[in-house]
C-alpha cells in the first residue's frame, strides 16, 4: 500500500493506467473496490453493534452495582435506566419491537413543602410519590429483571420507560399527574403536590439518547406554563443546554437593547360585551430567532435571576401605556402577570407603588395576575407580599385557577378580587360535563367570597354562551381578540373601521367595576 500522503498521486497514476487499459479492466477494479467497501461496511456495523452492546453491558453493570440505587426511594438511578432504554430502543429498531416512550416526571412544588414542613417531610413525600409511580399498572407491569423502567433522576425528578406509542404514553402521563395530585399523608399531615410530565417517543422523537433530554424539555415546557399537566415533546421545546446558555446571554441584554414588547389582550364584560381591562403579555423580539414566547423565556429568566429587571420593565412599560391610553381617553384597567420570584422579592410592592405613582395610576386600576399555584404557596414571604398589595390597594387576580390545589381557607384570606378560570376547563366546556361542573363550582366559590370570575381562552360562541348563562363576569380569548399591540388595541377599543368587532369602549363600565376615583 502506498503511504497516506502519496495516495492522491497513487490514485492519479491508477486512473491513468486504467484509462489506458480500457473499460473491461475498469469494471473489474470498480467491482473490487465495491466489494472492499461493502466488507469494510459490514465489519464496521458489526463493530458498532458490539461496541454498543458492550457499552450497554458496562452501563447496566454500573447501574445495578451495589449502592447504585437511590438511597431514599430505592429506585434505579439514571445509568441503569439509560441502559435499559437503549436496549428497548435497540430491540424496537432491530427486532421489530414495540414502540418506546419516556416520561420525565417532576414534582412542581417540592421546594414549598421543604420550606414549609421541613426536609424530612419533603423526603417522605418523595418516597410516597415513588411508590405511587411504581404501583401504576402501566409501570408495574412494564419492568423486566435488570432492566428498570422507573428511576429517580435526582431532586424531585423521575423517569419512566413505557412500551407505548404517543397516544398511549399521553394517557399514562395523564394517569401519573392524577395519581400524584391525590393528597399525601406525610408525618401526620395531609399535603398536596402537582407534577409536570414531559413525554418523548421512539421513533417519532429521535434516537434513544435524545429521549430523556426531549422528555425533559417537554417537562420544562409544562412547568413554564404553570405545571400540573403533561405535554408531548415538540421540536420548538428543544432548547438544549448550549442553546439555553446562548439564550440566557442574549436575555441579559434584552432590556437594554429594547427587545422586549408588551402585547395587550382585552377582557370583555360578558353582559355588555364592552372592554373592561387589558392584560399585558410579554414578548421578546429576538433579532435572529424572531418572537420568543414567554412560556420559553420567563422560566429561563426566573432560573437565572433575570426576572427582576424584566419584571421591573414590564411594570414600568404597562404603567406608561396605561397613562398614554388615559391621555387618549381610554380609561381601562391594566393587568400584568407577576411571577412567584417577583412576589417573593422584598421591594416588589414598593416598586409597583412607585411606578403607579410616577404615572398617576391609582393602584386599584392595576391588576396583578398571580397564578393559583404561587398564590397558594402561603409561605411567610407570599403572605407579607399579599398584605402589602392589599394595603396599597392593588387589584389581585388569581390566574390559571383550577390547575393548582386551592385551599379555601387560604383563598378566603387572600386579598383577591377576581378568579381567572384556566383555559383547560374552557376548552372542554361544550363537550365535557365535568368541565362544566368545575366551572360552575368555581362560580359558586367566587360568589360566596365576593370575587369576580374571568374566563380565559374563550375561542367559540358555544363556550361564550355557556359562560354567559353561568353568570361569568368577564371573558377573554381569541373569540374576541388575540393579544395585540397597544396602538391596535386603542383603535379596536375606539371602534375604528377595520378594528371594530362591535365592542365599542365605554368608560362608564369601567367605573362600575372600580370604585376608586381617577387622579386625573
Ligand atoms: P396567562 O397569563 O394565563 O396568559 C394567557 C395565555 O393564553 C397567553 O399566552 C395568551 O396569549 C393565551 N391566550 C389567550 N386567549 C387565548 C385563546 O383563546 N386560545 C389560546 N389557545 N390561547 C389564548 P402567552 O402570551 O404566550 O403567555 C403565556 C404565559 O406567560 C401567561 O399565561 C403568563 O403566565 C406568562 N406571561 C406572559 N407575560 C408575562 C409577564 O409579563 N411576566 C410574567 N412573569 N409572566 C408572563
Ligand atoms: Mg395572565
Ligand atoms: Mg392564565
Amino acid at each position: 500500500m502506498p503511504p497516506m500522503q502519496a495516495l492522491p498521486e497513487f490514485a492519479q497514476s491508477l486512473a491513468t493506467r486504467l484509462l489506458e487499459a480500457g473499460p473491461g479492466w475498469m469494471l473489474l477494479v470498480l467491482l473490487g473496490l465495491v466489494t472492499l467497501a461493502a466488507g469494510l461496511g459490514v465489519a464496521g456495523s458489526v463493530l458498532v453493534i458490539r461496541l454498543r452492546a458492550a457499552r450497554r453491558r458496562a452501563r447496566r453493570a454500573a447501574g445495578s452495582a451495589e449502592g447504585m440505587r437511590d438511597r431514599l426511594t430505592g429506585l434505579a438511578l439514571r445509568p441503569a435506566f439509560e441502559s435499559a432504554l437503549e436496549e428497548a430502543v435497540w430491540e424496537a429498531e432491530n427486532k421489530g419491537g414495540a414502540p418506546v416512550a419516556v416520561l420525565h416526571v417532576a414534582l412542581d412544588d417540592l421546594r414549598g413543602i421543604n420550606d414549609g414542613f421541613g426536609q424530612s417531610a419533603g423526603d417522605g413525600l418523595l418516597v410516597q410519590a415513588a411508590r405511587r409511580l411504581a404501583q401504576l399498572p402501566a409501570i408495574a407491569e412494564g419492568g423486566r429483571p435488570g432492566l428498570p423502567n422507573l428511576a429517580r433522576l435526582g431532586g424531585e425528578e423521575f423517569a419512566v420507560r413505557l412500551t407505548a406509542d404517543e397516544a398511549a404514553a399521553g394517557a399514562v402521563a395523564a394517569q401519573v399527574c392524577a395519581a400524584l395530585a391525590r393528597p399525601f399523608e406525610v408525618e401526620g399531615q395531609s399535603m398536596g403536590v402537582t407534577a409536570s410530565v414531559g413525554v418523548a417517543c421512539y421513533p417519532a422523537h429521535g434516537a434513544w439518547s435524545r429521549l430523556l433530554p426531549h422528555a425533559g424539555a417537554a417537562m420544562r415546557h409544562v412547568r413554564g406554563a404553570g405545571g400540573n399537566s403533561h405535554a408531548l415533546y415538540a421540536p420548538a421545546m428543544a432548547v438544549d443546554l448550549r442553546e439555553q446558555a446562548l439564550l440566557v446571554q442574549d436575555l441579559r441584554m434584552a432590556v437594554e437593547r429594547n427587545e422586549l414588547k408588551l402585547l395587550y389582550q382585552p377582557k370583555i364584560d360578558s353582559a355588555s360585551l364592552q372592554i373592561t381591562a387589558a392584560e399585558a403579555l410579554l414578548r421578546w423580539e429576538h433579532p435572529v430567532r424572531g418572537v420568543v414566547p414567554p412560556a420559553l423565556f420567563v422560566p429561563l429568566a426566573e432560573r437565572h435571576g433575570l426576572i427582576g429587571p424584566i419584571g421591573d420593565w414590564v411594570v414600568a412599560e404597562a404603567c406608561r401605556q396605561a397613562a398614554a391610553w388615559r391621555e387618549r381617553g381610554l380609561r381601562m384597567r391594566i393587568a400584568i402577570n407577576i411571577s412567584g420570584h417577583q412576589l417573593r422579592h422584598d421591594r416588589f410592592v414598593a416598586q409597583l407603588e412607585e411606578q403607579a405613582r410616577a404615572h398617576n395610576i391609582p393602584p386599584s386600576r392595576l391588576t396583578c395576575e398571580i397564578t393559583e399555584s404561587v398564590a397558594m404557596e402561603d409561605t411567610a414571604q407570599t403572605r407579607i407580599a399579599f398584605q402589602r398589595l392589599r394595603r396599597a390597594g392593588f387589584h389581585v387576580s388569581i390566574d390559571d385557577f383550577g390547575t393548582g390545589h386551592s385551599s379555601l381557607a387560604v383563598l378566603r384570606r387572600l386579598p383577591a378580587a377576581e378568579l381567572k378560570v384556566d383555559r383547560s376547563f374552557i376548552v372542554d366546556l361544550a363537550a365535557s360535563e365535568s368541565a362544566r361542573s368545575i366551572v360552575e363550582a368555581v362560580m359558586t366559590v367566587a360568589r360566596t367570597l365576593g370575587l369576580r370570575v374571568v374566563a380565559e381562552g374563550v375561542e367559540t360562541e358555544a363556550q361564550r354562551d355557556i359562560l354567559v348563562r353561568m353568570g361569568c363576569d368577564e371573558l377573554q380569548g381569541y373569540l374576541f381578540a388575540r393579544p395585540m399591540s397597544a396602538v391596535a388595541l386603542a383603535l379596536w377599543a375606539e371602534g375604528e373601521p377595520g378594528h371594530s368587532c362591535g365592542t365599542a369602549f365605554r368608560p362608564s363600565l369601567f367605573d362600575a367595576t372600580s370604585p376608586a376615583p381617577m387622579l386625573h
